[in-house]
């Protein structure tokens, strides 16, 4: 075997210890890629594959992409579900002798990113940090581009809730072995998950004390949680063995008991659409979308934090609504303070350039913008006649120390970039301003030497000129040149076609203090910008406490808009039960078919005669929209929004459930029968008698009679064993019964108006059941055949008088028993099966015993008597 070349051994040696990563390799001006990396990257990124001699008979796949255009790469990877690990130089390839030493200075993941071209600025970029124990795991996650960090625990049944609330983009973890449910929880959400990256989660525990003081990790109760410890310095960790930085915009710990809010499981946060649609997972249709009017960043990203934890505690809860309620009712106050939020900078994200040393002069100067505006929200918000709102105001730091610092050093309009000058003001610093005089100054010398030269030579188009190569030149055309004489201290440089250039020792001697000035100056800014950068990085602390107070506003004024443009009232609170809705709406549906249109409809739900609504009703009449409305005005009411309503009162609820039937859900192509059940089961097991369950055509994913059976025992068991507030929309109509029989069960059924065979939706809930199901109407309004409509009704007539629609219309407490012991149902069946002999012919088959060939000639034989059959 051949050997390998150094280079080769020494990307080995490196790559090694980075197989999850793409390794990018630092070769003079460009990041190469080379074997399974190299093949990954060049389809990821479409950039040609080529090869390189590696010491082995084959060349090495290898493609390259350059140095100072690595930044798109990247992100596409990132984007693209992987890891970028940044191989440099890191030694002068000059000094050194034999290979340059390389090594990884830097580990770009989804969860360590920081480029703003794929953070998304309405939402944190979480990573995550899971230690598990043994009927419990600990949780700590953070933004490492705000700074935002939390630590909770929770119970292991509690976990992938948790996991889908935050939604982070990273996650690693303490085990050994990956869960299947971890891991099929991260594909379907997209999180990237490090598996077996045990060798980035350190639990060397020195690096809590680079963040946190003892007496603060003390305060905030977690240094004798061990385990919820182990998670954050696991976390720290391996942010620091990515990034190979403190980050310093991390200093504050939001721990946090997950029972504190409501919480919502996986499948009613995507029932209800909260924040992205259920088919298309597009924001626009979901709750957030209707409900985002903020102005910033981190307004956004604070109001979906609202959304994704609403409180439970009525005070909290009552607090934010008075909140929004001061601001529905002053329209210029909420003007006022809107306008200046609009020119207020993600500081947040600045804190975290600052932090993490990547800020440009430019947005030092979008951070100074964003500190000049609050002053002025300072002073409205303390002047209004608002109470609460008054006490947010005393809470503002107005940072003018840090606006006049960077004011008095930095340009108004600087560079972006570092190194290239302008960015200091000369009234900041004696030195800049010198050095500016003098390469201005020079460049004044330089025209007077251009007048003074064309006197003494008497050559009018005598010019002064500059070039890389020869710098300051005289340019004198061959025409002049034959007429004139030269003074003798011109030295011959540079011959063009049409014209000489000369230089002078006078010249010369000017432009190196030109040059040299220039080159000083900016170099003098880069430092004198790096200092700038770190004092302010030294009051970070004080500057993201006031992007908090801002974000807080600005959700505030957000939700009081969209509170009075769309005309939603101020919910009442309770604990006793009940839940009243005065002419409610969706507040989506309303929207995407104009609010005009839209039927408002009224609950009624509380702990007595009605806890458990069955609502009845054809397809199409808008039974999934009004359950759905009822648990979003809920929802709202809980994060302290006001809601689409002329008047609600609203019990603090524990959990919001919903669950939509197998069949309305096929979309998803994985609800199959088994996964409505076991969600379902799921509800009620866990369910209170303070929770709100919505429950959508359930049992519709299995036969008729299953179905039904099912659905029935599953209102029963609710109503004897639960007693919490239940919405139960069904198409089996045969439930109504129920309100007979069980106390706190109400019909309501969404009315219609039948013309013959057509039928008006009337969009309103009434009191009652519903009798029938109205399919054949609904498929006439679809447009269906004449033909078809005509012969289902004829079919449906005779099917309605012979046995095989026997469902119990009429049953009575006494019947329903007996209507569903197991000999009746048999009993009925083969009553049915008798009216067919066919029918009959196949349920005596003894298929178990058959050959292949003796059941595909009995399904021959079958086949041939059904075709000579006329049916029904
Ligand atoms: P169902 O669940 O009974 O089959 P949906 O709730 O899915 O019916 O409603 C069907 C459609 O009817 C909705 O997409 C919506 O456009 C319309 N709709 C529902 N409720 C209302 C209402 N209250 N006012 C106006 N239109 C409504
Ligand atoms: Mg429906």
């Amino acid at each position: 075997m051949k050997k390998l070349t150094p280079m080769m051994k020494q990307y080995f040696e490196i790559k090694e210890k980075y197989k999850d990563c793409i390794l990018f390799f630092r070769l003079g001006d460009f990041y190469e890629m080379f074997f399974d990396d190299a093949i990954i990257a060049s389809r990821v990124l479409e950039i040609t594959l080529t090869g390189r001699e590696c010491g082995f008979d084959e060349k090495a796949p290898m493609c390259g992409v350059p140095y100072h255009s690595s930044n798109a790469y990247i992100s596409t990877l990132i984007r693209n579900g992987y890891k970028v690990a940044i191989c440099e130089q890191t030694e002068d390839a000059s000094k050194s002798k034999g290979i340059v030493k390389r090594e990884v200075v830097k580990i770009i993941s989804p969860g360590t990113i920081m480029d703003d071209s794929i953070l998304n600025n309405k939402e944190n970029n979480y990573l995550m940090s899971i230690t598990f124990n043994d009927t419990s795991a600990s949780i700590s996650y953070v933004d490492i581009s705000t700074g935002d960090l939390s630590c909770t625990f929770i119970d292991r049944s509690m976990l992938y809730e948790e996991i889908i609330k935050v939604k982070p983009t990273e996650i690693i973890y303490s085990s050994q072995t990956t869960e299947d449910r971890l891991k099929l929880i991260c594909d379907q959400n997209n999180i990237f998950l490090n598996e077996n990256s045990t060798k980035y989660y350190s639990t060397d525990s020195s690096i809590l004390s680079k963040y946190f003081d003892e007496s603060y990790l003390l305060n905030v109760g977690i240094l004798d949680k061990i385990e919820i410890k182990y998670s954050l310095i696991g976390l720290l960790n391996y942010i620091y063995n990515t990034q190979r930085q403190v980050a310093s915009n991390i200093n504050k710990i939001n721990y946090y008991n997950s029972l504190d809010y409501m919480c919502l499981d996986v499948f009613t946060r995507r029932n209800l659409e909260l924040t992205e649609t259920l088919r298309s997972k597009e924001k626009k249709g979901s709750l957030i979308h209707v409900l985002d009017k903020t102005s910033t960043g981190m307004g956004s990203r604070l109001l979906k934090k609202y959304v994704d934890e609403p409180l439970i505690n009525k005070a909290s809860i009552q607090e934010r609504l008075d909140l929004v309620d001061e601001l529905v009712k002053d329209y210029n106050l909420r003007e006022d303070i809107s306008s200046e939020l609009k020119n207020i900078y993600d500081i947040e994200r600045l804190c975290g350039k600052i932090a993490f040393e990547n800020i440009n002069p430019k947005e030092i100067i979008n951070l100074k913008k964003s500190i000049s505006r609050i002053p002025k929200i300072k002073h409205i918000i303390s002047n209004s006649e608002c109470i609460h709102l008054k006490k947010l105001s005393e809470k503002m730091d107005e940072l003018s120390d840090i606006y006049n610092f960077i004011n008095d050093a930095i340009l108004d309009e600087p560079s972006v970039t570092l190194k290239d000058g302008n960015i200091i003001r000369s009234s900041f610093s004696d030195e800049v301003r010198e050095l500016r005089d003098l390469s201005k100054n020079g460049t004044h010398l330089i025209k007077e030497i251009e007048s003074r030269e064309r006197l003494k030579t008497g050559i009018k188009s005598l010019k002064v000129g500059f070039n890389r190569v020869f710098g300051y030149y005289i340019e004198i055309t061959n025409s002049n040149l034959k007429q004139f004489e030269l003074p003798s201290e011109y030295i011959r440089k540079q011959t063009l076609s049409n014209a000489e250039r000369f230089i002078t020792l006078e010249l010369k001697e000017i432009e190196e203090k030109i040059l040299n000035a220039e080159e000083k100056i900016k170099e003098l800014e880069y430092q004198l910008f790096l200092d700038i950068r770190s004092r302010i990085y030294k009051n970070i602390n004080r500057i993201q406490l006031v992007a908090k107070v801002i974000a807080k506003i600005d959700v505030l004024i957000s939700l009081s808009q969209v509170a009075y443009e769309n005309n939603y009232c101020k919910p009442t609170l309770n604990t006793d039960g009940n839940l009243t809705i005065i002419d409610g709406r969706h507040p989506v549906i309303e929207k995407l078919i104009n609010e005009e249109n839209f039927v408002p409809n009224t609950t009624n739900l509380n702990t007595s005669d009605c806890s458990i609504c069955i609502i009845t009703g054809p397809n199409m009449a808008g039974k999934s929209t009004y359950m759905r409305q009822v648990a979003l005005i809920t929802l709202l009411a809980h994060i302290g929004s006001f809601v689409p309503a002329k008047e609600a009162n609203i019990s603090i609820v524990d959990r919001i459930f919903t669950r939509v039937g197998a069949s309305d859900d096929l979309s998803q192509g994985q609800s199959t029968f088994m996964v409505e059940m076991t969600e379902v089961s799921h509800i009620l097991k866990t369910a209170t008698k303070n929770s709100l369950v919505i429950l959508d055509e359930v049992g519709r994913g299995t036969s008729t009679y299953d179905g039904l059976s099912l659905a029935w025992s599953i209102v029963e068991y609710i109503s004897n064993n639960i007693g919490c507030k239940t919405l139960f929309a069904t198409h089996y109509h045969e439930l109504t019964v129920l309100e007979k029989n069980l106390s706190g069960v109400k019909n309501y059924s969404v009315a219609v108006e039948e013309n013959g065979e057509d039928i008006i939706f009337l969009r309103k809930i009434v009191e009652g059941g519903a009798d029938k199901s109205y399919g054949i109407h609904v498929a006439k309004l679809a447009d269906l055949p004449d033909e078809i409509i005509k012969r289902a009704s004829e079919i449906l007539n005779k099917l309605e008088q012979s046995n095989i629609n026997h469902a119990p219309h009429d049953f009575s407490s006494a019947t329903i028993e007996a209507a569903f012991t197991k000999e009746s149902v048999v009993n009925e069946q083969i009553s049915f099966y008798d009216t067919n002999p066919l029918l009959k012919e196949i349920v005596s088959l003894d298929i178990v015993n058959m050959t292949p060939i003796e059941a595909l000639n009995t399904l021959y034989k079958i086949q041939g008597k059904a075709k000579s059959m006329e049916m029904i």
